[in-house]
């Protein structure tokens, strides 16, 4: 509100009269000023009383429009906070300090602004504390001001200070303007200051060059300040703090990996935290304690086991999660791609998916184990890549890897026996084939082989269902053998003993056959119900085909022969009718001189010209015409053979 004083000083001063009396616009003398008389009496005004001494008394009167306008009380208030304000920066007084001066408590607007005042100053400082926070030291800061309530004229930050602050600046980082002052030095390393020479090993001008470039490193990098002073660092200096500085961000940054390349292989990422979380939430499993082991594929976790639909589960579960690194799919792809159960389902670049489906196979294959009664974990539930199953152990301590027990001899024994009961049973009733059955695979447990880790079996129609048959065969022999078991068969008899299907040849054919008979596997699959019958069958007809393929390849050789040897022949025939000429040429020249002769006394009629002919061609063609008769001999048995061929 406006006081009485500032009221009398309008912004817009009348027009003075030319009798110096003020009047309004309209001529007429201006209402209720103190111009209406000279005389030092109090005049009463709505706003209250003016002292007649008072120095109002000077001041123009102001036209009733004016002092109805709201811009006009707005200006006035606007002005007075000013003036109050000012006065607060001006004689920075705490509030009771203000009191005590002025001893005068009755200006409820004064006390009020004053309180206002009071709370907006400590609201600053704590945007200013929080703005300190904020900006840590970082080089960057980022300006709270903008949250201040109080006016930025009479704020800590008023550009005064501000300009304080940049002046302060720069003195900290007087070396940079020390440095800014130092001589450029050209291309040619040196320049002439007076009479000194300055060049650019300058101690002075590197030792500032490596202080600014130093100060102006990038964020992260904790340089400290300048300090105010003259900075210098030499050259060693410089490139220690700098080589300390990447350091200590590689430091951080390997840090960093670590944490995430832990949870990744622990395969506890947040999704899965938040699964498992979510069986603990749903009682299905009470509790998730400690890892018990890691594995390549997978983690696995014993569990304290809840209640799933209204059905307890075993006390002891076993929660396999699978891992979700990308390297592990290539091989995976194998064993999923080919199994008719997941054709269709899986897409190259959908990775999570490949692995939902990696842990849905191991549940469904897990399932069959338990139907054909083959020791094996009871799969209890199937969440994305997490699997739930019985624990096979005791003391949430897994039951030991057949690799890793010491048997007798008895128990040796009877679990090699158990292990190719369970490959018989897995292959015939169960239809699958393990395809990484070793050692480490088989946990013993209260005297029996449980078989675990069916994520990457296959049903024996899958094309390298045998060749992964083989090759688990392998594992169970070498390792009994390794255990000095007795009287243990050869892979590929046992692979036989398994599959039933006899292959007759030795065992380092046994791939190769194998091979061959997988690519045969259309024709089993089209419904012969024997397999050993299919397999003879299946094995004659590669015989045949190979046999006659090599007949074929005969006949060809034999007619590439023949046809080598027919222009053995012809060139030969070539040859002899060209000497055969030549022969010819020669006898007549040589009856030609003989007849000559005889006119000289000899009869020609002994030697008829033709007979000589003929004498030389049989002479000569003794050995040609047979030639010639063995070639036709030779061409037309070909041109017989061609025919029935064709035939
Ligand atoms: P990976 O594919 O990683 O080899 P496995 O299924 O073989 O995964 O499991 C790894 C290890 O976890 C096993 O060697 C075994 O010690 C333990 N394990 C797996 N399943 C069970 C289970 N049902 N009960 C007890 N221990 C288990
Ligand atoms: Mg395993």
């Amino acid at each position: 509100m406006a006081s009485s004083a500032e009221v009398a000083q309008p912004t817009t001063d009348p027009l003075p009269t030319p009798s110096g009396v003020p009047q309004n616009s309209a001529g007429t003398v201006a209402w209720g000023g103190a111009g209406m008389s000279q005389d030092p009496v109090a005049v009463s005004s709505p706003w209250g009383n003016v002292s007649a001494d008072s120095p109002q008394v000077m001041t123009s009167p102001t036209s009733f429009r004016d002092l109805m306008s709201e811009d006009l009380a707005k200006d006035l208030d606007e002005k007075e906070n000013e003036a109050f304000y000012q006065s607060l920066v001006e004689q920075p007084a705490d509030l009771g300090s203000i009191l005590s001066s002025q001893n005068d408590t009755s200006d409820d607007l004064l006390l009020a602004q004053m309180l206002q005042y009071e709370f907006d100053r400590e609201y600053d400082q704590l945007v200013q504390r929080q703005e300190k926070i904020y900006n840590g030291n970082s080089k960057v800061s980022v300006s709270f001001n903008k949250f201040k309530l109080c006016p930025t004229w009479y704020g800590p930050d008023s550009d005064d200070e501000l300009k304080d602050i940049d002046d302060e600046h720069r003195a900290i980082d007087s070396f940079e303007e020390r440095e800014r002052m130092d001589p450029v030095i050209p291309s040619c390393g040196y320049v002439k200051q007076g009479s000194k020479l300055v060049t650019k090993h300058d101690l002075d001008i590197s030792g500032r060059k490596n202080a600014e470039r130093f100060m102006n490193l990038p964020p992260g990098i904790n340089t400290g300040d300048g300090g105010g002073f003259d900075m210098h660092l030499s050259n060693k200096v410089y490139n220690k703090l700098c080589r300390s500085a990447m350091t200590d961000i590689r430091r951080k940054q390997r840090v960093h990996d670590k944490v995430e390349k832990a949870t990744t292989e622990m395969a506890l990422d947040p999704k899965t935290r938040l699964l498992i979380f979510k069986l603990v939430n749903n009682a299905v499993l009470d509790s998730v304690n400690g890892i018990v082991s890691s594995g390549k594929e997978a983690v696995v976790f014993h569990a304290q086991g809840g209640v799933l639909e209204d059905r307890p589960l075993p006390e002891d579960c076993a929660v396999k999660v699978f891992k979700t690194t990308l390297t592990d799919f290539k091989t995976r792809e194998r064993y999923i791609k080919d199994d008719y159960r997941f054709k269709d389902r899986i897409s190259k670049n959908n990775a999570p998916k490949l692995i939902q489906l990696w842990a849905e196979k191991e549940y469904h294959n897990l399932r069959r184990l338990r139907r054909a009664e083959i020791p094996a974990p009871d799969p209890i539930l199937i969440k994305q890549h997490v699997l739930v199953m019985s624990f096979i152990g005791a003391d949430h301590q897994a039951a030991p890897k057949l690799k890793e027990v010491r048997l007798s001899s008895a128990d040796l024994s009877l679990a090699y026996e158990q292990v190719v009961e369970a490959m018989v049973k897995m292959f015939h009733a169960c239809h699958l084939v393990h395809a990484d059955l070793s050692e480490y695979n088989i946990l013993w447990y209260e005297g029996k082989c449980w078989i675990i880790d069916l994520g990457q079996a296959v049903e024996p129609t899958h094309p390298h269902a045998l060749h992964f048959l083989h090759r688990d065969c392998t594992n169970i022999i070498k390792f009994f053998e390794s255990k000095g078991l007795p009287k243990l068969p050869s892979p590929l008899q046992l692979f036989e003993k398994v599959s039933g299907i006899s292959l007759p040849g030795p065992e380092e054919s046994a791939p190769r056959m194998i091979e061959e008979y997988e690519t045969h596997q259309e024709l089993w699959r089209e419904g012969v119900n024997s397999l050993s019958d299919q397999f003879e069958f299946l094995w004659q007809e590669i015989q045949l085909e190979e046999k006659q393929r090599k007949g074929m390849r005969l006949r060809e050789e034999e007619e590439e022969e023949d046809d080598g040897e027919e222009e053995l022949v012809e060139m030969m025939m070539k040859q002899d009718d060209k000497h055969r000429e030549e022969e010819a040429h020669k006898e007549l020249d040589r009856l030609g001189d003989l007849s000559a002769a005889e006119n000289h006394g000899k009869d020609a009629k002994n030697s008829p010209p033709s007979q000589g002919l003929n004498i030389s061609g049989a002479a000569s063609s003794g050995q040609g015409g047979k030639v010639l008769s063995r070639s036709c001999e030779k061409q037309s048995k070909k041109r017989k053979n061609k025919s029935k061929k064709s035939k």
